[in-house]
């Protein structure tokens, strides 16, 4: 990425334009920026989880000047398509991503389709609600994939997955951290925010899980989790790029285990999320880098050198 002085973008019909408060970082920022999903607009400002203050307006907007709001993944969706018309906007057809085919929020502004933002609940201040918008919110439907289990795993324990500990623990539900072989402080951090259990992604935890989510992008770990559900049991892959799953043997997956992977959020799960942190509050530890060192805010994010999730703040 470099650091360009451009014009401020002009809000179209049904959008708004926004300065940008805070914007988290996440690991598909790095697979947009790697290449390892194809065909970005380009040139792009990457960044998908916004939260800034509407500056302009178009007619008829349910916005007004000034209100805070949060621009999530999904940029916008076509509304007729089978999977629109099925509630399953998610997997549209035409849908556009924010920092991936639209310019997204590592900018002083952007612009965004109205009827694809959010308003931020009370309490958050810009910077801890930034993670909010994709780690929460597309980990929030990766663990509604899971079903109503009470013994979850999770794979890789970064900005999802500590926001995530915090909602299974407001459900009753238990956590077991799986880290890096030897990440110990990834591991203390789980303990700290209440996982019964941590170790490392090679070992068996003490007792089956009901399900598990892998948030690391290592397809070796698919059957490592397949090994560690009970019968039945769901293995989730929440990212939205993974390295080659090795093959397994078939004895792993029997006893209806099943694996599926989660893509992209709907506007429903962004409403629901956003009622359940309004409710519970989220305590998100966030490492603030200025706009300027957003690379090193990747480059942190890859070599894992710090825990919680990176935000831009502006
Ligand atoms: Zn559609
Ligand atoms: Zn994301």
């Amino acid at each position: 990425m470099q650091l360009r002085d451009i014009n401020v973008p002009k809000p179209g019909p049904g959008q708004i334009l926004l300065r940008v408060g805070a914007c988290g970082v996440c690991r598909t920022d790095l697979h947009v920026i790697d290449g390892d999903l194809g065909e970005p607009k380009l040139p792009l400002i990457p960044g998908h989880q916004i939260v800034g203050v509407v500056a302009e307006i178009s007619e008829n907007s349910r916005f007004r000047i000034g209100n805070r709001v949060g621009v999530p993944w999904l940029g916008s969706s076509c509304g007729h398509c089978h999977y629109c018309l099925t509630g399953r906007e998610n997997l549209c057809d035409f849908a556009r991503y924010t920092g991936y085919q639209i310019d997204g929020g590592f900018a002083e502004y952007c612009v965004a389709d109205e009827g694809f933002c959010f308003p931020i609940p009370n309490g958050y201040d810009d910077n801890h609600a930034a993670p909010l918008l994709c780690a929460g919110l597309i980990g929030y439907r990766s663990l509604r994939m899971a079903g109503d289990g009470q013994r979850l795993g999770f794979y890789g324990f970064g900005a999802a997955a500590h926001i995530l500990i915090q909602v299974a623990k407001f459900q009753g539900r238990e956590v077991y951290a799986f880290t890096r072989p030897g990440d110990r402080a990834g591991q203390e951090f789980a303990l700290g925010l209440g996982a019964v259990w941590a170790g490392s992604s090679e070992e068996t935890p003490p007792a089956p899980l009901d399900a598990a989510i892998i948030f690391a992008p290592k397809g070796e770990l698919v059957p490592a989790a397949l090994k560690s559900v009970a019968r039945g049991g769901t293995v989730i892959c929440a990212g939205i790029h993974m390295s080659d799953i090795p093959s397994f043997p078939y004895h792993i997956l029997w006893n209806e285990r099943s694996i599926r992977s989660v893509a992209n959020l709907t506007r429903q799960d962004g409403y629901e999320f956003m009622e359940l942190v309004s409710k519970v509050h989220i305590g998100a530890e966030v490492n603030l880098y200025p706009l300027e060192r957003a690379n090193e805010a990747l480059d942190d994010l890859r070599h894992g050198r710090f825990r919680g999730a990176a935000v831009i703040t502006l």
